[in-house]
């Protein structure tokens, strides 16, 4: 590979400020970008304003930046985009890859997971009912490489797995936008949580439906409470105290499994995360945790 044609991201949702989980996931990108000389993003997915405020992405940024990860390009908001996900859910209706649904959680349910409409084939007509939009999956077994958890399989399934690319309430949904901007931002490279690893093979046929070559994958374990719960926002993982930078992003690559030796009491933040680039060794992040 062209070392300096790689290109990773860190693309958190701003439902709550940057925790520690969050953390290990923005370092590890980071990290995997700078040793391979590449150019690291931020993006925030801020697609669901019910659940997201301008506050919470106001403290994630501000927290990036005092622990040094700051964007080699101008932050991406995926609330800017809108319009070229339209233009792609058009694309993939025009295409037959994408379709109207009308059909409630509890219908698809009771039909075990089939339309009872008979959405896919364009048959329903939603009226003024309010409908989703999902993308029509092919019936795959999917073979790739993780790059850290190795060989990884996946099949997915035509119609009972079919992803909402645009929610009923109007909002774009994840799986098209992750996609579309990773896509669009010429991404070569992901590394994010193995929370998001069962959605990979779908992200695939996306990817492949708009005419792209999915990015390579890095899934990393995901950080666990004392509950063995993932620290996320929903269970309450406290904020990050931005005066402890250093002490944060020492533990974070403590938790990567990194050698600590020369690493521990660096000058500045800067200089630590230059010496843990220098030294960043993925084999070593512990697999245990999924
Ligand atoms: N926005 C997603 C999240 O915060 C991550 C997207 C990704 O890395 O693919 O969970």
């Amino acid at each position: 590979m062209n070392e300096s044609r790689y290109r990773g991201r860190f693309a958190p949702s701003p439902t709550g400020p940057l925790h520690f989980g969050s953390l290990v996931t923005a370092v590890a990108s980071f990290l995997e970008a700078r040793s391979h000389h590449g150019t690291w993003l931020v993006r925030i997915e801020d697609l669901d304003p019910l659940r997201e405020s301008p506050e919470a992405t106001r403290q994630i940024l501000a927290s990036l930046d005092a622990h040094g990860l700051h964007s080699d390009e101008p932050v991406r908001f995926q609330s800017e985009r809108h319009t070229h996900y339209q233009k792609l859910i058009d694309q993939l209706l025009d295409q037959g890859r994408a379709y109207r649904c009308a059909c409630s959680r509890k219908e698809l349910r009771e039909h075990g997971g089939r339309h009872p409409a008979h959405c896919r084939d364009g048959h329903a007509n939603p009226g003024d009912q309010p409908f989703a939009v999902r993308f029509a999956l092919h019936d795959e077994h999917s073979v790739w490489q993780d790059q850290l958890l190795g060989p990884q399989s996946q099949t997915v399934h035509a119609e009972l797995d079919d992803p909402v690319i645009l929610r009923k309430e109007g909002f774009y949904a994840y799986q098209l936008a992750v996609v579309a901007d990773d896509i669009d931002q010429d991404i070569t490279h992901v590394v994010r949580g193995s929370d998001l690893l069962d959605m990979t093979a779908q992200q695939q046929q996306i990817d492949r439906a708009l005419g792209a070559h999915p990015p390579h994958w890095m899934h990393i374990p995901v950080i666990l409470n004392e509950q063995g719960q993932k620290l996320s926002k929903q269970n309450h993982a406290p904020a990050l105290d931005d005066a402890l930078a250093q002490d944060n992003l020492e533990q974070a690559l403590a938790a990567l499994g990194q050698d600590m030796s020369r690493l521990s009491g660096a000058p500045d933040i800067d200089t630590l995360l230059e010496r843990a680039a220098a030294d960043w060794a993925p084999e070593r992040i512990h697999l245990t945790a999924r």
